[in-house]
């Protein structure tokens, strides 16, 4: 019996979604969780060698910067987490300057004058310094919270927590 190709079928496969498709999928990838998009596009190029080039593409270069000694070009993640100023940054290119604070942030009491620990509850909490942040202060310069670093230097990349052992 001759096997019968369905064409249609393969077609309709590779044919892309429809704008409201686009649109539904692109709300969904925006408000999945961080880890399960992760391993959901782990489990893509893994399976899809489509998807595999496109986002080696996206996400994987070779960095300009050769440190001594180091062998041919070796593929690094294009886009990483500065650990020093938070801020993401393209490993792939040089000369990208990082400015930071290598101080610890503090309270600054003055700041909370009518704030009293007893009844209020401790001044130096998460929420006050996302709520206050200008009444803390940085121990190497004494600036506040968002005030632009102090020190320059190289970005410092963010080592991957999802590996490490808790
Ligand atoms: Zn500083
Ligand atoms: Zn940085």
């Amino acid at each position: 019996m001759p096997r019968v190709v369905d064409l249609t079928q393969s077609s309709d496969d590779a044919a892309p979604a429809d704008n409201a498709q686009l649109r539904a999928l692109e709300d969904a990838i925006r408000v999945c969780p961080t880890d399960i998009l992760v391993e959901s596009v782990i489990r893509l190029v893994r399976t899809d060698h489509t998807v595999q080039r496109a986002f080696s593409k996206e996400l994987v270069g070779v960095s300009k910067k050769r440190k001594n000694n180091a062998p041919a070009a070796a593929p690094v993640a294009k886009w990483q987490t500065c650990d020093q100023c938070g801020e993401h940054y393209d490993a792939t290119e040089e000369d990208q300057e990082c400015c930071y604070h290598d101080g610890e942030l503090e309270v600054d009491e003055e700041c909370f004058e009518d704030h009293d620990e007893d009844c209020h509850g401790p001044m130096d909490t998460p929420a006050n310094r996302r709520d206050w942040p200008e009444n803390f202060k940085w121990t190497c310069c004494d600036e506040t919270t968002n005030s632009e670093g102090c020190r320059t230097g190289e970005h410092v990349p963010k080592q991957d927590k999802r590996r490490r052992v808790r």
